[in-house]
């Protein structure tokens, strides 16, 4: 993926794997890496977990899953699917019907937990509603719920425990001639997750699902599931993710899309690079870019904008980004376009001309890659 010959330092050479669908969203293959959340409203409510659902859509999820713990959650489901912009995965643990529930309702995928889902019998019952009702399957292994004839043989959750939980389900599916699913093996400590996942991915051909789970609070969170994940997309390893943060699930999205902007796997709006600040700064840049990430959250389209302080690393920085500012003296900064210096701006007037130009960016770009999208459909034709 995203083979650069003039800076080969920066290849990721993509791990090859199976295509599956998950409702719309293709995952694995040479699908775009996707970004998946999960609400934490009550299923059964479905008006407010629809409202969560559009908000995380809004902010970029791909696909969000939904907890099914019970009948009353089950209920909900069908008006879930209905009205949903994105594919729903249910999550399902301990109630095998409430997976057949799910995909009657119209989930586009079912998580079931290998660790309690129950008997293989149990296993192709789900098996038999997925193909019933065209929904994918995701093995979720996960350390903190393994089967206890693993944690028996091997002492306690560990790479290859979770790993062969993963490939023992991975078997039930298969002998089913089911091959629609992706797996996952996460656990809360990166080393294990980073472990397992590295295992798993020699063995099997199937998409991979990341996450560290249980990640913690939005901070360290955060820093633990680029560590975890951010090695695993690095070497490869990973077809779809969701960060697991002990915060809104918009944040989660937010977080995985910056994980995969960084790595240049995806690329999602205005990418800002900004400097810490210190006492060369022009302008007040910490409040600067906070304002900006704020009025720029509109912008979907990918493209870069450089916030910087001073002339130290101001121009330098400008020439990679579409639109650039460098605080300057007196009140006044430079306004870098397409990496040239452009005009000089006042600081007062400068988060608004800046919003204008990444605006007028962002529509251009749209332009462009429209008119490259028509002329390549009529030299198909
Ligand atoms: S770019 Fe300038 S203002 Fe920003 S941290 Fe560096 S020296 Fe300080």
């Amino acid at each position: 993926m995203a083979i650069n010959h003039i800076r080969p330092w920066r290849n990721i050479y993509r791990r090859e794997s199976r295509k599956i669908m998950v409702g719309s969203v293709p995952v694995g293959g040479d699908a775009p890496i996707s970004v998946q959340t999960m609400t934490n409203t009550l299923t059964s409510d479905a008006a407010a977990t629809l409202r969560q659902i559009e908000r995380c859509a809004e902010a970029g999820a791909d696909i969000v899953r939904v907890s099914v713990p019970d009948e009353d959650s089950s209920a909900a489901m069908p008006e879930i699917c209905k009205h949903s912009p994105v594919p729903i995965v249910a999550d399902i643990h301990f109630h095998y019907k409430r997976g057949i529930e799910s995909a009657r309702a119209g989930a586009a995928c079912l998580r079931i937990n290998p660790g309690n889902i129950g008997s293989p019998d149990r296993v192709r019952e789900v098996i038999r509603a997925a193909r019933d009702h065209g929904c994918s399957i995701r093995i979720g292994v996960n350390a903190g719920s393994l089967e206890r004839h693993l944690l028996e043989k091997y002492g306690e959750p560990c790479p290859d425990a979770m790993v062969e939980s993963g490939l023992d389900h991975i078997r039930i599916l298969q002998d089913n001639d089911f091959h629609e699913f992706k797996i996952s093996v996460k656990a809360s400590d990166v080393f294990l997750a980073a472990a397992a996942y590295q295992q798993l991915a020699e063995q099997t051909d199937c998409p991979i699902h990341l996450g560290i789970t249980e990640a913690g609070g939005l901070t360290s969170g955060t820093i633990k599931s680029a560590i975890g994940l951010g090695q695993l997309l690095w070497m490869g390893i990973g077809d779809t993710l969701r960060v697991s943060l002990s915060a809104d699930p918009v944040e989660e999205v937010k977080v995985g899309y910056e994980i995969l902007k960084s790595l240049g796997l995806r690329h999602r709006g205005v990418n800002i690079i900004s400097c810490p600040s210190c006492a060369r700064q022009g302008f007040d840049v910490i409040e600067t870019v906070k304002i900006l990430e704020d009025r720029l959250e509109h912008i979907k389209t990918p493209m870069s904008l450089s916030i910087i302080g001073c002339v130290v690393n101001g121009p330098g920085e400008a020439l990679m980004t579409d639109v650039g500012f460098t605080g300057g003296g007196a009140g006044r900064g430079m306004v870098y376009l397409a990496g040239k210096k452009s005009h000089a701006m006042t600081n007062e007037q400068m988060v608004d001309h800046i919003v204008e130009q990444v605006e007028k960016k962002a529509a251009e770009i749209e332009a462009e890659t429209a008119e490259t999208g028509a002329a390549e459909k009529t030299a198909a034709e």
